[in-house]
């Protein structure tokens, strides 16, 4: 095996190390030791909680694919479909795979999918979403005509501005007072920003659920459209958007997050830069305990990507040496600067939070193909969140958002720039 050339990219075959070498042993399941305050909120993967069978976590996982790649085992089978897709791919093992032994577990069960799919076993019911993206240009399947009347009057864009504001098609349609509320903050720190005209959809659910060929058009075509429009850096204020641009675009087309040719932004990460700078001033109170969700897709999972290939010698030593995207360098601190520089928040941790947080159930098309697991998955983070003595929770992503809003909890749900909002 070590004189294997891999690539490391969306090729299952190229994992075969990653699989064959994981003990095996309780690693996936829990949160870093150090955050562990007791058993209820130790575990980090909540596809293995939820059904309580190694098969549906990493360790399991590992043993699938390695017996699928040794042919031991049959794709064709509807229990491992709903093994590989009963995933919220949240990213939090991948944490634990890298602590000390360098695994690449997400890419691990991103590329599994991609197999599944191009064998023809994913579930029939992620075809609802991918036919109104393929056909409307959005995930909601609404006309695209309608796509930035969110924008109230009272903002005005500018077609001269090197800033697009790019604002998802849960900001466009399903959550107004998300993408509003940026657009507020982007107009107090007098940053002048313009839209696209036919803003498309990022394509995330169709990556992540695995259908590359579909997301790979998607990716170029997206990309040619912001190089073409000549902008130097693209907002978001959807966490999936933000790491679909900075992450899975060049994963899929090969080439570092560093040549995309525009920067991408969080609206968090701008923020905190204009507060620091002066730019931009919060004048009201908002008074409210609260906790702070790290989105997955904000923070572990939001490194640059960077392409590697080579070898695995021994002991998996990566030769030539490999960048590890290890998720302690996502956009944690700009989103928490935010929250306490509103006054009259208190801000309190979860047990569960930086790299080590909990996933809130809403993405991979879990809510589309098993909605228990992603209802599940809402009410326990939601749950964590009451544990902390708080009376709301901040996120930095719509999905969060809509997720918890539906997780029958008493405590308030914000986005954070809606809380902005309110202190301009
Ligand atoms: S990606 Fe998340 S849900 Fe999937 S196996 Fe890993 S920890 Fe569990």
């Amino acid at each position: 095996m070590s004189e294997e050339k891999l690539e490391l990219g969306l090729n299952l075959d190229d994992y075969q190390y990653d699989a064959r070498h994981w003990p095996a042993q309780g690693h996936g399941r829990w949160i870093d030791y150090n955050y562990i305050q007791g058993i209820d909120f130790s575990w980090r993967c909540p596809s293995w909680q939820n059904q309580g069978f190694d098969a549906f976590g990493i360790a399991g996982k590992c043993d699938i694919v390695d017996h699928l790649l040794r042919g031991k085992l049959d794709y064709a089978s509807p229990t491992l479909r709903d093994v590989v897709f009963r995933d919220l791919l949240c990213g939090s093992c991948d944490v634990a795979g890298k602590r000390n032994l360098d695994f690449e577990f997400q890419m691990m069960l991103e590329s599994l999918r991609v197999r599944m799919v191009e064998k023809g076993f994913a579930p029939p019911e992620h075809a609802g979403v991918t036919n109104c993206i393929m056909d409307s240009g959005n995930r909601f399947g609404k006309p695209q005509i309608d796509r930035n009347k969110w924008l109230p009057k009272s903002i005005k864009t500018s077609a001269s501005a090197d800033t697009i504001y790019f604002a998802g098609c849960r900001g466009a349609f399903a959550d107004r007072a998300i993408s509003q509320s940026t657009a507020k903050i982007m107009a107090a720190a007098d940053a002048p920003f313009r839209l696209l005209e036919n803003e498309p959809c990022c394509g995330h659910f169709v990556f992540i659920t695995g259908q590359l060929a579909r997301a790979k058009k998607i990716a170029q075509e997206n990309l040619n459209l912001i190089r073409k429009s000549g902008a130097k850096t693209v907002v978001f204020s959807c966490a999936e958007c933000y790491k679909t641009f900075k992450v899975d675009y060049p994963k899929m087309l090969n080439f570092p997050t560093s040549e995309l040719g525009f920067d991408v932004k969080h609206i968090t990460e701008l923020a905190d830069q204009w507060l620091k700078e002066g730019k931009l001033k919060l004048k009201n109170r908002v008074d409210l305990k609260i906790t702070y969700h790290d989105p997955c897709n904000l923070g572990r999972m939001s490194e640059p990507w960077l392409p590697w290939a080579g070898k695995r010698g021994k002991w998996g030593v990566y030769e030539p040496p490999k960048i590890l995207r290890r998720g302690v360098h996502g956009i944690y601190e700009p989103p928490r600067n935010l929250l306490r520089a509103i006054k009259g928040i208190e801000l309190t941790e979860m047990v569960r939070h930086h790299e080590n947080a909990f996933c809130c159930g809403s993405d991979a098309g879990v809510p589309e193909a098993y909605p228990d697991l992603a209802r599940w998955t809402a009410a326990e983070r939601m749950r964590e969140a009451a544990h902390a003595g708080v009376e709301a929770v901040a996120s930095a992503c719509p999905a969060c958002k809509s997720a918890f809003s539906g997780a029958g909890n008493e405590l308030k749900v914000f986005d954070i720039t809606e809380l902005m909002a309110k202190a301009i």
